[in-house]
């Protein structure tokens, strides 16, 4: 579904990306992982062409996604949960779901049976939602898109123990639904359960693929600091 081959990315004339090699079938759950700054971000924003990848391969459903604007890669199915959640402050939980909407089987009442708490608070400004809310409304506007692949970027950092338990029980029913999904988290605890396949990146590079069982002392210590 997803591809990406030997991808380098720089800001300005700094490389952050060296060679990232990471793909994601249909109905899997990939956990992106590695250390503070080793490249996790700036993989999803290659993808997303927020800064464009000088050189390497991208591809979704066999399409190209480096020749595409930002918006166009949207519309091809992708789905992004950026870090820091970026929603549209001065709209209401409501008006933020709508901007977004395409038709799909994800509507205002399925996400919104999904995270109640946003229902509890359609009419509410997204500024003055807590940080949990704000995270679980940029969950849903990605949902909302009807996305093919569900791209999310750090969903739970930061944030209380009940709202984390919340938004992981989210993500373990959209993968049980068979939704794909690409998550960078740092909990190896919540991620590793719910994960078919990890990559781990170090310094820019793709240092290791495999299963979460194959993740073992050994690689979490090498590569994970763990
Ligand atoms: P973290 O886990 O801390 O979020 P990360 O794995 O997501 O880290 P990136 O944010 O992708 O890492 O950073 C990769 C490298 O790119 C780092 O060396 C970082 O300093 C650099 N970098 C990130 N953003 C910029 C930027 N806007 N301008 C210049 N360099 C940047």
């Amino acid at each position: 579904m997803l591809e990406l081959t030997a991808v380098e990315t720089f800001y300005g004339p700094s490389q952050a990306l060296f060679g990232v090699d990471l793909h994601v079938q249909a109905g899997e759950l990939v956990a992106l992982m590695g250390r503070n700054g080793m490249g996790k971000t700036t993989t999803i924003r290659s993808i997303f062409g927020l800064t464009p990848a000088s050189r390497g391969t991208i591809t979704f459903a066999s399409r190209d996604l480096r020749r595409l604007p930002s918006y166009r890669i949207a519309q091809a199915g992708l789905g992004l949960v950026p870090e820091g959640r970026r929603c549209f402050s001065n709209l209401s939980v409501r008006e933020n779901l709508r901007v977004t909407s395409r038709p799909g089987n994800w509507d205002l009442a399925r996400v919104e049976s999904l995270f109640p708490r946003l229902a509890e608070r359609h009419r509410q400004m997204a500024d003055t939602l807590s940080g949990g809310e704000q995270q679980m409304l940029a969950i849903a506007r990605a949902l909302v898109t009807n996305p093919r692949l569900l791209v999310l970027d750090e969903a739970t950092e930061g944030l209380a123990p009940v709202i984390r338990g919340e938004i992981w029980a989210a993500i373990r029913l959209l993968k049980a639904q068979g939704q794909s999904i690409l998550i960078v988290d740092k909990s190896l605890k919540e991620v590793l359960p719910v994960a078919d396949r990890c990559t781990i990146l170090e310094k820019g590079r793709t240092v290791w693929t495999g299963t979460p069982d194959a993740l073992d002392d050994r690689v979490r210590d090498r590569y994970l600091g763990v």
